[in-house]
């Protein structure tokens, strides 16, 4: 096998043809798995509550959302980008996490019927890296 084809996990000697990057790098899937939920666990324990959290970890969240849940449509959905540029009111607890997002942001200067936004509340539990849609308003 090349080089070029090998998991970047040391040690690691997968067969594997398909293999995801992080970080740049390499990894077979449970490699990857590995190493994104262990980076994502970490800055989440490592988020002081009283504070907005990590960019980095904003965009873990978001990135494991993506690559995990399935969207349909007239279901309640986040993307990457919500998570990272469009979510506030950050809360943690013990467990999990409380945000909200604004889905559809509208340039309001378009006036009827786009003057509206929709925020959402969601809650992502570190232990079983899940996530909830607790809400919906139209403001
Ligand atoms: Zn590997």
């Amino acid at each position: 096998m090349k080089e070029s084809f090998l998991c970047k996990n040391p040690g690691c000697n997968s067969q594997e043809l398909s293999f995801r990057l992080y970080d740049g790098q390499q990894f077979c899937n449970d490699h990857y798995k590995e190493i994104f939920s262990a980076e994502l666990i970490s800055l989440f324990e490592g988020w002081v509550e009283t504070t907005e959290p990590p960019d980095r970890l904003k965009y873990l969240i978001g990135r494991f959302y993506s690559e995990n849940e399935t969207a349909f449509i007239g279901k309640p959905s986040l993307t990457k980008a919500i998570v990272q540029k469009r979510s506030y009111g950050w809360k943690k607890g013990k467990d999990c996490a409380v945000f909200s997002v604004v889905r559809n942001p509208v340039d309001k200067r378009l006036g009827y019927p786009y003057c509206f936004e929709d925020h959402q509340t969601w809650s992502f539990c570190i232990s079983g890296l899940t996530f909830t849609f607790l809400s919906e308003e139209r403001k």
